[in-house]
């Protein structure tokens, strides 16, 4: 009799396991549903870019540009360009004019 108990226990044992894997299965699957159904970010465009038409020369930056410390951080970093979506040619140029707008004392 013990023995039968004990393996009765053992299959109770699996079968909750079992349950267990596969509902942590199931949560794994509807969080990957949701990775692919989660819409991609849009991409935005280069702030420095939308005004080409303003400027003769679209990719000069102006180390007096008001708009420079939006891209600088408190401790005079400048942000990657993930975060401030600008393209690259006008990342290059901001790094240009941040430093030279560092080296005048406006940032
Ligand atoms: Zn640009």
């Amino acid at each position: 009799m013990g023995e039968n108990l004990s393996t009765r226990e053992v299959i109770e044992e699996l079968s909750r396991q079992e349950n267990k894997a596969n509902k942590k299965n199931a949560s794994e699957n509807t969080e990957e549903r949701k990775e692919k159904r989660a819409p991609r970010q849009k991409r935005r465009v280069c702030a420095f870019c939308m005004e080409k038409d303003e400027a003769k020369r679209p990719l000069y930056i102006d180390y007096k540009d008001s708009r420079l410390k939006k891209y600088v951080s408190e401790g005079g970093k400048i942000f990657p360009r993930r975060q401030t979506g600008l393209c690259a040619a006008h990342q290059r140029e901001l790094a240009r004019a941040v430093k030279v707008a560092k080296s005048m004392g406006l940032l």
